[in-house]
């Protein structure tokens, strides 16, 4: 069975849905054709010039990475800068390029997950979870066909709270229509006020899933004219946003814990900010640029944040009150090729599937021991 461009696509959309990327971030397809056969994929961090020669080398017409390389837009495809050198070469040679960015950092089982799972970290929480994605759903039935809506919604997808599915609330009541002569109604007559035994639905789901669930509620619902109710809700969306928090399996002090953190992170260096003095037993994590999660992290009550791209002066908003601990912005998301990988192998086998063996950490590090 051929498996197109598209089912790449379908599979890595399904796992992070693109909707869960940040406003300012560009994933999705940047070049190529969804339709294409795919003949294999190279997965890697940044899809640069050297990525595109490999994937050529390779035979593989998709690059999966993680940054977006057109990322602000394209005015002019000349070759003057990397960025479009590098579309240049992937167009004239076929192939596509696909990016998996901000929605990969937002999900659970994203990029933060495995930075958790590399330091074994217990009880992996979103730091600061999404708000107003989730709607809820009022419907009102008769009772006879209760429990078939009620399938037909959990099917499509509502009721899901954390590790609940099938959450939902019920009230019986009364229902009243009057149907006119151009009405069919399912039950009494056309013309005549009719009082109905019914139950009131309600149910919470993602609000992405609003057009497959409303369709399965139109399929599975007996009545001509259905009545609902749709709000969103300010509720945080507990397994979809930025950074995650988790327990370490034995608290450890700080020299420890930067010992630790460099070895299982393969780190080069660690930029840090003056220790504190704490146990460190609660840690936050955030893959690549994360400055913008200290204050979560803080009133997380977490002991260290671990992230990169930290500014001078943002080290010093740590204030004692947490230890901020830079690790690099590749070194921080260097698993995540890994991850990609295995999610795909997971699900299509036999596909030809390649981590780069390039290193594409465009920042060196140059340092002298003793100083
Ligand atoms: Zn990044």
């Amino acid at each position: 069975m051929d498996i197109r461009i598209k089912d790449i696509i379908q599979l890595l959309d399904t796992h992070a849905p693109q909707v869960y990327s940040e406003s300012y971030d560009n994933p999705g397809l940047l070049c190529g054709n969804p339709g294409w056969k795919a003949t294999g994929a190279l997965i890697c961090l940044d899809s640069i010039e050297s990525v595109i020669d490999e994937a050529i080398q390779l035979g593989c017409n998709l690059v999966i990475a993680h940054h977006p390389v057109i990322f602000s837009g394209l005015k002019k495809i000349t070759g003057k800068t990397y960025i479009e050198r590098t579309i240049i070469k992937a167009i004239k040679n076929d192939i596509a390029i696909y990016a998996i960015h901000t929605n990969l950092d937002n999900i659970t089982d994203g990029v933060n997950r495995m930075i958790g799972e590399r330091l074994k970290l217990k009880n992996l929480k979103i730091l600061r979870p999404m708000k107003n994605r989730l709607t809820k759903l009022v419907t009102f039935c008769p009772g006879t066909n209760l429990e078939e809506v009620k399938r037909a919604l959990f099917t499509a997808g509502a009721g899901n709270i954390g590790n609940y599915s099938e959450c939902s609330f019920i009230v019986e009541g009364t229902g009243t229509f009057k149907g006119n002569e151009k009405s069919n109604p399912f039950v009494g007559e056309k013309d005549k006020r009719h009082s109905e035994p019914e139950s009131r639905i309600e149910v919470i789901f993602e609000s992405r899933l609003e057009n497959s669930i409303m369709k399965a509620l139109r399929a599975a619902h007996p009545y001509e004219e259905i009545a609902f109710y749709l709000t969103t809700l300010n509720n945080e969306f507990q397994v979809v946003g930025s950074g995650m928090s988790g327990d370490l399996e034995k608290p450890m002090d700080e020299m420890a814990f930067l010992n630790y953190l460099y070895k299982k992170m393969n780190a080069t260096v660690i930029r840090h900010t003056s220790l504190t003095g704490n146990i460190i037993s609660k840690v936050a994590i955030c893959g690549g640029a994360g400055s913008f999660l200290l204050n979560d992290a803080i009133n997380a009550d977490c002991q260290v944040f671990i992230t990169s791209d930290f500014k001078y002066h943002q080290f010093f908003d740590a204030d004692r009150k947490i230890l901020i601990t830079d690790i690099g912005h590749y070194e921080s998301e260097q698993y995540t090729g890994e991850l990609i990988y295995n999610l795909i192998r997971n699900n299509l086998p036999k596909f030809a599937l390649h981590l780069t063996k390039q290193v594409t950490n465009p920042v060196h590090y140059y340092y002298q021991h003793g100083h």
